[in-house]
């Protein structure tokens, strides 16, 4: 075992303290840690465009699967195309509120009846008669 296998079979075997102390360093020197990752932002765009974007599909999957994996009107499980639809409408209001795509994606992913899931085509279909939104 090398190095690198060595430290992350270590932390690992110790993910719980590690954690805390992350948590820890965090909220200890959170003005600095948000300082230096804004600079290094910066400095990499394309490594943080990357990242964000995969991060943005992996939570967008998890949400996919908390509303049942296919579109409720014709079955469709192609993700590229699957929607949350807002039950009660409003869907881009609430979205507002919530001031960023991770929030709003956590919120339905803890509260799966508010939300069906619908394909592009669907979900404009349901929204054609809707004047309002
Ligand atoms: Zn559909």
């Amino acid at each position: 075992m090398d190095k690198t296998e060595y430290n992350k079979k270590y932390r690992l075997d110790h993910i719980t303290y590690f954690h805390e102390y992350d948590k820890e360093r965090y909220l200890t020197n959170k003005d600095d840690i948000l300082v230096n990752r804004k600079e290094d932002r910066e400095k990499y765009p394309d490594k943080y465009k990357k990242r964000d974007k995969l991060n943005y599909r992996k939570l967008r999957i998890q949400v996919i699967m908390a509303l049942g994996e296919k579109c409720v009107d014709c079955r469709t499980m192609d993700i590229r195309v699957l929607d949350a639809h807002h039950i009660n409408g409003g869907g881009s209001q609430q979205f507002k509120t919530f001031g960023n795509y991770k929030k709003y994606y956590k919120y339905i992913i803890d509260n799966p009846t508010e939300f069906l899931l619908l394909c592009a085509n669907c979900h404009r279909i349901r929204h054609y008669g809707d004047l309002d939104g």
